[in-house]
């Protein structure tokens, strides 16, 4: 056989080995093609919820096939989106009302930002900068891009990203530093969204902060007249340990992303909810006043039927208490290296576990993540360290024994970190 024609994403071909080919998931797992199971500890970059091809949700996208395929959403509507924006509404933190639907992470998040900056010039006192926190990840598009961290992931596109403003991290202790830099940035009337990960920075590296600084972050926002905007991509279905990580604030942002657990994370969707008021800000007979935003495959019907089917499991099945337990278990298990040399920072929000590996130096840390990898791999485990951070984040069907199996392995790896190459 010919050299595969697939440049893959994140990847380097020029030092990673040859990735294995997966022909068939199910549940925690996925199955290469000669048979072996990889236990998926990352839940597919963080987008399987319940596991893989739940029953349920397969069936639904089977049905959705028999009569629907994409239709095009300015102009036309249908059944799975309205009803699955009626669901939306009721299961997110009061106030938002409006459902516009994508079909990515990014691309809820670039709507989000437009939504923001068209409220502000619709209303007549236009606003655009926006604050972010440090060390977030919003996506790979340009305008997400820009919003995010800068390092060495972007640094190639930085003359195209636009200028943000950004407040530290609120590390343990430094809470107040974050929420006075906020508060500063406010003041003169020029910021128009602060977006934020709330409780969990995932692609920074599985950073934590307690609910009590998004609630004051979100009481500053009001007080300016600041939007606040939730990047719940990650975060959202039951990451957290609620359904939506604002809940623990008892925060309903203005605008809030949604996109990987979405649709159980078998097929690709994403949307953006808002409130009246920014509705209302594009709501007239100025034609001009239109938000004007669409994707291709806006809404498309079977992944809406997907997303229909994730939420009736939500409904029907003890996805809560299996969250709670797995929350608990993750908790339990990661605290045996609470007190190990080897690592720090031993971490959960909810049913994330994370930790860092101890590394001398940077240098070294480069080429820690790799091996890693390999090293998980070569036991059937599919982690992906973010550099020196370690985590867990599975599927909610991941069963007790699995996650033994994982931790040993990870206790295994941490001899890894002091082998010098
Ligand atoms: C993954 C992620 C995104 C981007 O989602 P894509 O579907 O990969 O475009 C945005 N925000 C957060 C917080 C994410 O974790």
């Amino acid at each position: 056989m010919s050299r595969s024609a697939v440049w893959h994403p994140f990847t380097q071909h020029a030092t990673e080995p040859v990735p294995p080919m997966i022909a068939r998931t199910e549940g925690a797992y996925v199955v290469t093609l000669d048979g072996k199971r990889i236990l998926d500890a990352i839940s597919s970059w963080w987008v399987i919820t319940h596991g893989h091809r739940h029953p349920k949700i397969v069936e639904a996208i089977r049905d959705a096939t028999e009569t629907l395929d994409q239709v095009i959403f300015a102009g036309l509507s249908h059944e799975p989106a309205e009803r699955l924006a009626s669901a939306l509404v009721d299961m997110t933190p009061a106030g938002l009302d409006w459902v516009f639907y994508s079909d990515s992470g990014s691309t809820s998040v670039e709507v989000a930002l437009k939504m923001a900056l068209g409220f502000h010039r619709n209303n007549g006192a236009p606003r655009s900068r926006i604050v972010v926190m440090e060390h977030s990840y919003h996506g790979d598009t340009i305008g997400t891009m820009s919003v995010g961290a800068r390092g060495v992931f972007n640094a190639a596109y930085e003359p195209l990203l636009f200028e943000v403003d950004t407040i530290p991290f609120p590390a343990a202790g430094q809470e107040q530093r974050t929420l006075d830099a906020f508060e500063r940035l406010t003041r003169d009337a020029k910021v128009a969204a602060l977006i934020v990960e709330p409780l969990v920075l995932g692609a920074g590296g599985m950073l934590m902060y307690p609910a009590s600084v998004l609630a004051e972050l979100k009481l500053i926002a009001e007080r300016s007249d600041t939007l606040f905007i939730a990047d719940e991509v990650m975060t959202g279905w039951g990451r957290t340990g609620t359904m939506f990580a604002c809940e623990q604030a008892g925060i309903a942002p203005d605008i809030l992303c949604t996109s990987k657990g979405l649709t159980g994370g078998s097929l690709p969707l994403a949307a953006t909810l808002a409130t009246d008021a920014i509705f209302r800000a594009h709501y007239s007979n100025d034609r001009a006043r239109t938000f004007f935003h669409s994707s291709s495959y806006t809404a498309n019907p079977i992944a809406c039927a997907a997303a229909l089917a994730n939420v009736a499991i939500w409904n029907s099945e003890p996805v809560a208490a299996r969250v709670a337990a797995l929350s608990r278990v993750q908790a339990q298990k990661v605290a045996r290296f609470k007190k190990d040399p080897r690592f720090e920072n031993v971490r959960t929000t909810g049913t994330i576990a994370a930790l860092d590996l101890r590394v001398g130096n940077a240098g070294y840390l480069a080429a820690v993540g790799p091996r890693l990898r390999a090293f998980f791999l070569e036991r059937g485990l599919l982690v992906r360290p973010l550099g020196n951070v370690i985590y867990v984040l599975p599927p909610y069907c991941v069963t007790s024994s699995e996650l033994d199996r994982l931790y040993d392995a990870i206790d295994e790896a941490a001899g890894l970190a002091g082998d010098k190459r």
